[in-house]
């Protein structure tokens, strides 16, 4: 028998952590990407936290994710011989007695506890931090851009990579599968981030774009390998430039930062960073977040083959591989999806 076509249409970091797991079962998977210079993956700072520290919880499903995707990335590496994973640890600020005190009391019988301790050690005179800090474990980044950047080489290099946008109303729909630019495929993945909601099959599920900025600065000085954070992350990425970030805005949904922004940005690292600094760009992107903050996985209620993996919102990062290898067992195993990330939720 032939073995079927697949294409991925959507090489943000959804598409090719799926592109790499749908391999794993056929050896025909495409990857298609228009390289949009603002997809919410170019500009992402990649960072995985397993807390949300300003609420004192963790993340959802975060044993899940957590112990899953460090090895899922590691194993990418090898195979793309590339190093774009970094854990790093994260020293979380904190702003009062009383902020000490419930840290100190979420030390023991909590899931939280299990992810931080209190930071003993002498704080950097680089930082404002009169009442200490709580260290992060599991935490660090993955350098999306990169990871993107390598993944549509390494398809290009098996000559499975379409460099192209392709419109979804230029998807024919044909008896048992579908052609693009004059191929036949036989499935079709969605991974077109927050496109979707614009132009797609899908259009029907709600999304709820969320925009976020993030600041590249150009600090005088060195730091640890450490993620700083309060209120705002300060994330050293090489020498002595750093990633700050980042905002969430729900009302005006476009590619532009806002002034206002780059004032809260600034203001919030200038409360705990002493060392002087430049800005040298500023990125403006829409994370593909959905109404109920759960992932879109599943097929088409009307179109057979034709699937979606989409809504990774602002924690691409650590769920995107799990949901990948669950989507993966659905299309060739036929294992049920979870039903907190399938479709089927929604009414088509
Ligand atoms: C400011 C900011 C900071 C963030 N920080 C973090 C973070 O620290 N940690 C974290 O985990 N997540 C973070 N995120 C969220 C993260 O970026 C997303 O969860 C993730 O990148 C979504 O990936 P995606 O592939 O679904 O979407 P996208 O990255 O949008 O990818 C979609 C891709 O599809 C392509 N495409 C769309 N339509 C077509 C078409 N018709 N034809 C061809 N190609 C098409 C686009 O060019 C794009 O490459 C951040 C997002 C923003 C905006």
């Amino acid at each position: 028998m032939q073995e079927e076509k697949i294409l991925v249409l959507g090489g943000g970091l959804a598409g090719c952590v799926l592109a790499h797991e749908l391999q794993k079962y056929n050896s025909k998977v495409y990857l298609a990407d228009d390289f949009f210079e603002k997809s919410s993956s170019r500009v992402a700072a990649g960072i995985f936290n397993p807390i949300l520290a300003g609420h004192k919880r963790v993340t959802w499903r975060d044993s899940d994710f957590f112990d899953f995707f460090p090895l899922y990335y590691k194993s990418l590496e090898q195979k793309m011989k590339t190093n774009f994973f970094h854990p790093m640890p994260m020293l979380h600020f904190l702003d009062s007695i009383e902020d000490q005190n419930e840290w100190d009391a979420l030390q023991t019988g909590k899931p939280i506890s299990n992810w931080f301790s209190i930071f003993n050690e002498k704080i950097s005179s680089q930082f404002n931090a009169q009442f200490g800090a709580v260290k992060i474990h599991g935490t660090g980044w993955l350098d999306t851009r990169l990871f993107v950047q390598e993944t549509h080489a390494y398809f290009k290099a098996h000559h499975k990579f379409i460099a192209h946008k392709i419109p979804q109303n230029e998807i024919k729909v044909k008896q048992n599968g579908y052609e693009v630019m004059s191929e036949f495929y036989d499935k079709i993945v969605l991974c077109t981030g927050e496109m979707e909601h614009k132009d797609g099959f899908f259009t029907y599920l709600p999304f709820k774009p969320v925009k976020g900025e993030i600041l590249d600065i150009e600090f005088k000085g060195s730091l640890d390998p450490i993620i700083y954070h309060k209120k705002v992350f300060l994330l050293p990425i090489q020498n002595q430039m750093a990633r700050v970030g980042s905002t969430y805005i729900w009302d005006k949904l476009d590619y532009e930062a806002e002034p206002t922004s780059i004032d809260f940005l600034n203001e919030k690292l200038s409360d705990f960073f002493k060392l002087p600094y430049t800005i040298k760009h500023v990125h403006a992107s829409l994370r593909p977040a959905t109404n109920d903050r759960r992932p879109y996985l599943g097929e088409h209620p009307s179109y057979k083959n034709l699937y979606i993996f989409n809504g990774m919102g602002s924690k691409g990062v650590s769920m995107v591989p799990y949901w990948a290898k669950q989507l993966g067992e659905f299309i060739f195993q036929e294992k049920p999806l979870d039903k907190d990330a399938w479709i089927g939720r929604v009414r088509g």
